[in-house]
């Protein structure tokens, strides 16, 4: 089961990925936590990327699609992936149809979380994520045992630098001048779906498992 997670920040994408491949037991494949660990880790990728990703702006086509392909051509991706949050221009999306040819596969759906900006700005500002564990975090909707402290690690919980209110802003921006376009790209194919981005976690996971039942 290959599929693409698509939709503009915030909508939902990253913690109903989290959900569907702990169940199906596919690997959650994030460029954008791929490219956090690499910064963390000081990896060439991680310092070219960190300026561009500071200011909410697309990493080069090049150094993304070097980390989704070789993620995805790992041996636990062999029966099947989420992909969020790649592809996110034209570009991306051709050299991973192109690599997925390599190795006989394709994608299922790629399944598009439709939201308001107005929601997009308040679930990334309200954002808290685990600075140990990465665990996410909510200041309204999905709050700690503790303020401040991770349920799961006791690490601190902290604020993304690009969940800003002014970042927040240019990334939906650059959502929808460069990857929007990406949804008529996979209604082409015929393999859009179309998921309310504003459901409950159990529900939106409840339509996604019809969806994969009856592939
Ligand atoms: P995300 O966690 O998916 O919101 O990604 C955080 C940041 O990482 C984005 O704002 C971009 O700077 C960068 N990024 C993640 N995935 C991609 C991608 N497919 N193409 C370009 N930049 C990306």
């Amino acid at each position: 089961m290959q599929l693409i997670f698509l939709g503009p920040p915030g909508a939902g994408k990253g913690t109903q990925a989290k959900v569907v491949c702990e169940r199906f037991k596919i690997p959650h494949v994030s460029t954008g936590d791929i490219l956090r660990e690499s910064v963390k880790a000081g990896l060439p990728a991680g310092l070219q990327a960190k300026a561009y990703m500071d200011k909410g702006e697309l990493v080069p086509d090049e150094i993304v699609i070097k980390i989704a392909v070789e993620r995805i051509q790992r041996p636990d991706a062999k029966k099947g992936f989420i992909l969020d949050g790649f592809p996110r221009t034209k570009v991306q999306a051709v050299s991973l149809d192109e690599a997925l040819k390599k190795i006989g596969a394709k994608i299922d759906y790629a399944i598009y979380f439709e939201t308001s900006p107005e929601m997009s700005i308040s679930r990334l500002t309200g954002r808290r994520v685990c600075r140990k564990c990465g665990a996410n975090f909510h200041l309204v909707t999905i709050k700690p045992k503790k303020e401040g402290v991770c349920d799961f690690c006791g690490g601190a919980l902290i604020q993304r630098d690009d969940d800003k209110v002014e970042t927040v802003k240019n990334r939906l921006k650059v959502y929808t001048s460069q990857t929007a376009d990406l949804i008529d790209y996979y209604r082409q194919q015929g393999i859009l779906k179309t998921l309310n981005g504003d459901l409950g976690i159990e529900e939106a996971f409840g339509i996604i498992s019809d969806w994969l039942k009856s592939r």
